[in-house]
């Protein structure tokens, strides 16, 4: 598969904060990548670098093979068609004195889509495709749940057919039940329309389901990418592993060695203030001198890529005695 969007030692400060801190990863075309990691970590700096929202400190980012990273206001919009944005909290974007059919019109107005008839007809087939009526078009967005506000922001980010759609925690400040009903969404909108997601979340529970491949975020830093199911199944940066271990298991009865209890302990991380060698280090359970002067390059190792002097391959976690096991 082609790379959709690529980027490249991304670096976003702001000021003394090192939100993101050279990210290189590629999108495939038609799949999902998921990118987890504890609050505060960059994500969702990374996520509007990714969609240009927000200029770089340095690094590149190239979508559909155009290099976007440095292109102005006026040659940026054609882009802007193709990659869109939806928030964790559409209220806070919803203008509260406009209908639901108005919010979703918006973009095909800027974008110039067609004349009124051709938007009204192309809003309400928006809101068929996202599960909503006819009747929810002339409603204001105190008169929705959290539900139907988000399938209103996925309505908007699909108006004009993108074809990357990065989804920043769009589930996080839902209920559960209704959490599984927009993931669903999700994916048949994948299959029907053809996108390409980058899918943001701080824990890995949501993420699998959804996500072809995944990265996993620590301050500022891409720890480890690899295909979901291998992630889950053998997780080679000590912190993926702390990360799993949080995640609530089934005891499937099969009498399968449970996974361990992983206990991250040392000082929250700050962006302000990293660690010297690699950030992970002062949390470390397995870190060795060399962690704390030489920063790890993210590599390739086996079918993954990870950054760690020191990864667990084959879930092979014994061969570290110092784990903290619960
Ligand atoms: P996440 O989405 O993973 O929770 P963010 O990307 O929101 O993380 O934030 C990463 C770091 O950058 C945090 O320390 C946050 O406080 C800081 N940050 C984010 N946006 C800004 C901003 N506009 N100005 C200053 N600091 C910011
Ligand atoms: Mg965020």
């Amino acid at each position: 598969m082609s790379a959709l969007l690529k980027a490249t030692d991304v670096v976003k400060h702001f000021k003394a904060v090192q939100a993101v801190n050279g990210v290189s990863l590629e999108v495939r075309a038609g799949e999902t990548l998921g990118v987890v990691g504890e609050s505060g970590c960059g994500k969702s700096t990374l996520g509007r670098c990714l969609v240009r929202l927000t200029d770089l400190t340095s690094g590149t980012v190239e979508f559909d093979g155009q290099d976007i990273t440095t292109l102005s206001r006026r040659r940026l919009r054609p882009i802007r068609k193709g990659v869109q944005l939806v928030f964790q909290d559409p209220y806070a974007s919803l203008n509260p004195r406009r209908t639901a059919g108005d919010a979703v019109a918006e973009p095909l107005r800027v974008h110039k889509y067609g004349d009124a008839a051709a938007i009204r007809r192309r809003v309400a087939e928006l809101f068929d495709v996202v599960g909503l009526t006819r009747a929810h078009l002339d409603r204001y967005p105190h008169e929705f749940s959290g539900g139907q506000r988000q399938r209103i922001g996925i309505a908007r980010a699909v108006a004009l057919s993108p074809k990357l759609v990065v989804a920043d925690e769009p589930v996080s400040a839902l209920d559960v039940s209704v959490q599984a009903q927009v993931l669903n969404l999700f994916a048949d909108l994948q299959e029907e329309l053809g996108l390409t997601y980058v899918f943001i979340a701080h824990d890995l529970g949501v993420v699998r389901h959804v996500s072809d491949r995944i990265a996993v975020m620590y301050l500022g830093e891409v720890v480890e990418v690899a295909e979901a199911e291998r992630l889950y199944d053998a997780p080679a940066h000590p912190y993926t592993r702390a990360l799993l271990s949080a995640v609530p298991e089934i005891d499937d009865g099969s009498g399968a060695p449970r996974r361990e209890r992983i206990v991250l302990t040392g000082d929250v991380p700050n962006p302000i203030d990293r660690p010297s060698g690699c950030s992970f280090h002062p949390r470390c359970p397995v870190a060795q001198a060399r962690c704390r002067t030489e920063r790890p390059a993210l590599r390739v190792v086996g079918e993954r890529q990870v950054a760690c002097h020191y990864p667990s391959i084959g879930g092979n976690v014994a061969a570290h005695g110092t784990l903290v096991v619960d």
